[in-house]
């Protein structure tokens, strides 16, 4: 019954957003910052995206929503003459899968984790509600991989890993090892509380051993785009995983004493960390989901 519960708390709290992002989509310009010779990260309205250009051709990270395609591929088409040859996605959530379509209907081949193809196809996937993302057969990724994947591109070395469980069961962290840039999808909001989707197999512990393992690996020049949030770096990425793993013991602490999720709110766990709060991931709604990703 919980479970029920929280994914019409789920859809009610998604209603007004997408009414909102669709209502918005022309007012939204496409941002273009340069990260490398032929690296960018494009900020629009949804996920934010990566490009990588040359001779090989035009490599998209998260295409965000369909109806910004056409302002995508003139972001795309001012840096560089070539089409989007492949379309990698992060995870399989519409702000940033939105755009599978047309770029698939463009020609890009759409390359993402076995479980993305699996949540976005209706043939093998419906949720608690008996819906399933409904994605048309173009938008559907023709390349999978369970580990990793590798990328010898534009003279990069692009590399997507699927770290495990953490914002979602289909996550990838996207490697450009040449260029010492790491996209992480919706693994970093920066700056912000996170969304956790436990209903397609996120988990904080996950979402917290992700972060330790990009930390793991980047130095303090490395720039680290997150799924939502402006251009990133070490800094940003430790402070998130402090946050993360303090708010995440707090709530544990009180699971351990016996409280209920409305005690534990009322013990304030995010203390320290309330202007990291958005519109989106409200502290209610934030310890709702921690609390509930420990609880399983
Ligand atoms: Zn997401």
């Amino acid at each position: 019954m919980r479970i029920f519960r929280f994914a019409v708390v789920l859809l009610l709290l998604a209603l007004p957003l997408t009414a909102t992002a669709q209502r918005d989509f022309d007012a939204v310009e496409i941002q273009t910052i340069e990260l490398a010779d032929g690296l960018y990260m494009l900020i629009g309205a949804g996920g934010n995206m990566g490009l990588s250009v040359g001779e090989d051709g035009a490599f998209l990270i998260d295409d965000q929503f369909a109806p910004l395609s056409d302002k995508i591929m003139a972001a795309v088409a001012a840096v560089t003459d070539a089409k989007v040859e492949f379309v990698l996605n992060t995870h399989w959530h519409g702000d940033h899968t939105g755009g599978n379509e047309p770029f698939g209907e463009a020609g890009a081949l759409i390359v993402a984790h076995e479980n993305v193809r699996r949540r976005m196809d209706p043939a093998t996937f419906t949720d608690v509600m008996g819906n399933s993302n409904q994605a048309a057969a173009v938008a559907l990724p023709v390349v999978t991989f369970s580990q990793d994947v590798s990328f010898w591109w534009n003279g990069e070395h692009i590399e997507a890993h699927h770290p495990g469980r953490g914002h979602t069961d289909g996550d990838s962290v996207v490697w450009f090892h040449e260029a010492n840039v790491v996209h992480m999808g919706d693994n970093f909001f920066v700056g912000m509380f996170p969304y956790i989707d436990l209903d397609s197999g996120g988990s904080v512990d996950g979402m917290i051993s992700t972060s330790e393992y990009v930390l793991g690996l980047v130095d303090e020049s490395t720039k680290i785009i997150g799924g939502h949030g402006p251009l990133a770096g070490i800094v940003q990425l430790r402070a998130f995983h402090e946050m993360l793993t303090t708010v995440r013991d707090r709530i544990q602490g009180h699971i351990d004493e016996g409280m209920s999720l409305e005690e534990v709110l009322e013990a304030a766990p995010t203390a320290g960390y309330d202007e990291m709060a958005t519109g989106f991931m409200s502290v209610e709604r934030f310890v709702g989901i921690v609390y509930q990703s420990l609880s399983e």
